[in-house]
């Protein structure tokens, strides 16, 4: 992970607002992501967000003072296209990068022309940053596999294959949306696990909705079938990063998950952030990879020195909870929790390695989910399943409501940044949805 001018913590924008204390967009972050004017018709174009603007890459390509050799990349930007982009190999991306630092960076000679390519991200609608064709979902934290395992399997929490391989499943992508769209509670099959062998079970809304805190990496390059991609060219076919929320129905999936895995608990609704955060933006964040002492090393398939040295990122993770109750009183969200990625038993570089290892084939756009984001300590559960106990111990939230899981009309929010002390900071912006009352059955 080599910085160049661009990581420079002291370098600032023209773009005022990036340098707005708590800002997520700081010229050091400079994500992707689709937008158009709110309310339009238009179709999407690319941008990069600062401060509180979004840089409009089809408005901005026309401008003079772009390198020569990025016109293929900028062209495409410019049509809307930013698969073409992040399919790009990694020295283009990191090309591509300083290029728009130096367009936004105080003092560029581009700056008269580019301030008329800002639009308000107050003033936009974002999609999806690129389509995902496929998507898994893995179950990187150990924190998080193990409070849940006691949930579902007291006498056996952590099984025994979980400190070897990378566990995941297959999830669904046709209903993976965007922040701020709305998400709608579940009706499934539910027997509570007290209930005799015969009784039927129930079929209605889930009562038992929560969400899960997770970041969802997206694939650059893919790789052929058939043909594994070794961990030592793992990173580079990573795009960068997005939240993720995966929806989950506790009731459905106590009943439905044995014997292979989550299905309608998991695939109603699965909430991205729009702004896509490069991994190189999220560079000067590596930190080590390690396990604890006693726990096995990882097998040689998954284990290279720049894994060991960098393989994790320091990223803090916040969940934020604001009830309909406290919307119409006008209170802010409170948070529920809060973590660090670095937490996590396995490495994004690892993820993609094993996902491969078997010859399967990845591709461009492809969503590769980290699993919830728990911390150590009682209080960091990335999910209300853990954070209540299974519900048997309601949160208590600020205006005196309590909740074991989510109501209707709650709005869950995740966050996320990458920041040093008194440095900019990285951030994600929102992932944010409503949960809207379950249809009427009949
Ligand atoms: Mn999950």
């Amino acid at each position: 992970m080599s910085l160049d001018k661009s990581h420079n913590a002291q370098r600032t924008s023209w773009v005022a607002s990036a340098q707005a204390a708590g800002c997520d967009f700081s010229l050091q972050n400079l994500p992707w992501g689709r937008f158009r004017r709110a309310g339009s018709t238009e179709p999407w174009r690319i941008g990069v967000a600062i401060g509180d603007q979004i840089l409009d890459l089809a408005a901005a390509r026309p401008v003079a003072g772009w390198p020569a050799a990025l016109a293929p990349q900028l062209d495409a930007l410019a049509q809307g296209d930013l698969a073409a982009v992040i399919a790009a190999p990694k020295a283009t991306r990191v090309a591509l990068r300083l290029a728009i630092s130096d367009a936004l960076a105080t003092g560029s000679p581009q700056q008269a022309a580019l301030a008329g390519c800002l639009v308000a991200q107050a003033a936009a609608e974002m999609a999806l940053p690129c389509t995902i064709r496929d998507y898994t979902d893995f179950y990187t934290g150990i924190h998080h596999a193990t409070t849940v395992g006691k949930l579902f399997r007291p006498d056996n929490p952590l099984l025994p294959n979980y400190k070897w391989v990378p566990i995941g499943y297959h999830g669904r992508a046709s209903s993976i949306v965007v922040s701020g769209t709305p998400l709608r509670r579940p009706l499934g099959q539910t027997r509570a696990p007290t209930s005799p062998a015969d009784e039927a079970p129930a079929f209605g809304p889930c009562q038992r909705l929560d969400y899960e805190l997770e970041l969802g990496a997206i694939v650059a390059q893919g790789n052929a079938l058939g043909e594994p991609v070794p961990i030592t060219a793992a990173e580079d076919r990573l795009a960068g990063l997005v939240l993720l929320n995966d929806w989950s129905a506790r009731d459905l999936q106590a009943w439905e998950y044995q014997p292979l895995g989550p299905f309608l608990a998991k695939n109603f609704g699965s909430t991205l952030s729009p702004w896509l955060v490069t991994m190189e933006a999220l560079a000067p964040y590596r930190v080590p990879f390690t396990r604890p002492a006693g726990d096995p090393q990882p097998l040689p398939y998954l284990d290279s020195a720049a894994n060991r040295a960098a393989g994790a990122i320091d990223i803090t993770l916040e969940v934020w909870l604001q009830t309909a109750a406290m919307r119409q009183r006008g209170e802010a969200a409170t948070r529920l929790s809060s973590s660090n990625f670095r937490d996590a038993y396995w490495t994004l570089a690892q993820l993609l390695t094993h996902h491969a290892s078997n010859g399967c084939n990845l591709a461009t756009g492809d969503l590769l989910g980290t699993g919830t984001q728990s911390g150590p300590e009682a209080g960091q559960g990335g999910s209300l399943l853990e954070l209540s106990m299974g519900g048997k111990q309601p949160l208590a939230l600020p205006g005196g409501e309590t909740r074991s899981f989510l109501a209707d009309g709650d709005t869950l929010t995740l966050r996320a940044f990458a920041q040093q002390a008194g440095g900019p900071r990285v951030g994600f912006g929102a992932c944010s949805g409503t949960v809207l009352p379950a249809p009427l059955t009949a």
